[in-house]
């Protein structure tokens, strides 16, 4: 599926109502148009039908179809975007809370839990990533630029391990590079990494020692994994009323047009 297949798809079923939304990795507000019911209807029927890239690609189709002002490319919006932009659009089209029905997986108890949009959305503006040092054979200075990976590198990449049969683990260790936006060796760049696609990426890391890459507490992989992968925190700990139980990964930007 393109995302242009999914713009000509909702091209009319959008309402006049005409609202701001901030995109945190530009830092700045564009107008956005309503979306009606029947619009999130089948959005939110969308994902039992489709498969998962395609139902992101869907999600990606729906921002660009409301984006009023295209001044910028579709393919540059990040997760942390992705995640505000959708909650936003949420936000700014229903008034009613968005009530989960949520089981415990301790102790089978039910309980509902309304969705804090305004928390979600604040959370994603202020996430911070910082960029990572390493020092090789005391003189090789590794200096990683990280950032939030795009969401099309991430829809590619799953579509890749998916295609390839990548088992899970392994397709959130590559998860994990592509938060590496630049690289820099003894202050010099390694040109254009940025638009290598993640093949070459991978190929790249294969000539980066192991030790600074994969193998120990302090290597590059794991210091992602321990500061920026778990974008889980952007939502609210959800704890189970019945038996405190704190309920991890319930909800997901997939959760918002339910
Ligand atoms: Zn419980």
């Amino acid at each position: 599926m393109k995302i242009n297949d999914v713009v000509s798809l909702f091209e009319k079923s959008y309402s006049e109502h005409i609202y701001n939304v901030y995109i945190p990795s530009l830092k700045k507000e564009f107008a956005f148009k309503g979306t009606n019911v029947g619009l999130r209807k089948s959005i939110a029927k969308s994902i039992i039908s489709l498969n998962d890239t395609d139902y992101q690609i869907t999600k990606l189709g729906l921002i660009k179809t409301l984006c009023i002002d295209n001044s910028f490319s579709i393919d540059s919006i990040t997760e942390i975007d992705f995640i505000s932009i959708l909650a936003q659009i949420r936000n700014n089209n229903v008034s009613e809370p968005l009530s989960l029905s949520i089981k415990c997986s301790k102790c089978s108890g039910n309980f509902n839990y309304d969705l804090n949009f305004n928390n979600i959305i604040e959370n994603c503006n202020k996430y911070v990533f910082n960029n990572i040092t390493k020092i090789y054979n005391k003189d090789i200075k590794i200096e990683f630029d990280i950032k939030s990976p795009k969401i099309i590198d991430i829809i590619k990449l799953k579509k890749y391990t998916d295609d390839n049969n990548i088992v899970s683990a392994n397709y959130d260790l590559l998860k994990y590079f592509l938060y590496i936006n630049d690289i820099k060796i003894n202050d010099e760049c390694v040109e254009n990494f940025s638009k290598l696609d993640i093949t070459d990426k991978l190929k790249l890391f294969d000539n980066i020692p192991d030790d600074i890459i994969y193998d120990n507490k302090e290597s590059l992989v794991n210091t992602i994994k321990d500061n920026f992968s778990d974008i889980n925190n952007i939502y609210d700990s959800i704890t189970c009323p019945l038996c405190k139980k704190n309920m991890e990964r319930v909800i997901t930007h997939d959760t918002f047009f339910i």
